[in-house]
């Protein structure tokens, strides 16, 4: 079975752990490191240590929905709206400003970071906290990744979701293969997912 590593627990590592699983259920380990000791990145919540049910979004605090990406994202916004995930603001808020017409807003009535939960439950992955990643190296078909402090270990495909800056900070091999065309780096992980399926 093709070991995937998704670095990042944030909202792109968790949808894409999601996607994964349905597009190829079985046939792929999934497994999700991200350096901090939750999941959310930019879309985390925290809870009062005296009272759990008193929590905060730090990052993100409503979603917003274009009329476009409402349209084409529509069966992910079912999805979180089916499951109570998402719920449409409906409250004012003041002096809010739309850049769009018809834009739909939506809040986290279980904090915002309960998306990204969802996704994680979704995917199966494992999923491991405390997990900073500082080294990724060419190995044979696949790639070695280091993290401070532990072991490293293979991977046959490893997708990195964090903020480019944070990227660029990694070391190893992952500063040449960003100087490869981008159509290179697809080719290749398309022809990886061809040999998985
Ligand atoms: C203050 C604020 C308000 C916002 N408001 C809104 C809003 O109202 N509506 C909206 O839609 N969006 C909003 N956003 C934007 C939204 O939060 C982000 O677009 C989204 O969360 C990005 O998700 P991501 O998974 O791409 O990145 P991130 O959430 O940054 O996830 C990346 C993850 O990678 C991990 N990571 C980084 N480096 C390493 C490493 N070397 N090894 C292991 N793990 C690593 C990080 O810990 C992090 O968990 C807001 C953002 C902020 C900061």
């Amino acid at each position: 079975m093709s070991r995937v590593l998704i670095v990042g627990a944030g909202l792109t590592g968790s949808i894409c752990a999601c996607l994964l699983r349905r597009e190829l259920p079985n046939k792929v380990k999934i497994v999700v490191w991200d350096k901090s000791r939750g999941s959310g990145g930019r879309m985390s919540t925290s809870r009062s240590p005296n009272n759990s049910a008193c929590t905060v979004d730090l990052g993100a605090q409503y979603i917003s929905a274009t009329p476009y990406y409402a349209r084409i994202h529509s069966s992910f916004y079912e999805e979180l709206l089916a499951q109570d995930i998402l719920k449409p603001l409906v409250a004012p808020v003041e002096n809010m400003m739309s850049k769009e017409e018809g834009i739909m807003n939506y809040v986290t009535p279980h904090g915002v970071s309960s998306i990204v939960k969802h996704y994680l439950k979704e995917s199966g992955a494992e999923v491991l906290y405390d997990r900073h990643v500082t080294h990724i190296h060419r190995k044979d078909t696949g790639w070695e990744v280091c993290h401070k402090g532990g072991a490293s270990q293979q991977f046959d495909i490893v997708v990195l979701t964090m903020p480019v800056p944070q990227i660029l900070q990694l070391q190893g091999d992952v500063e040449s293969w960003c100087e490869l065309q981008w159509t290179d780096v697809f080719l290749d992980i398309e022809a990886k997912l061809q040999q998985i399926n």
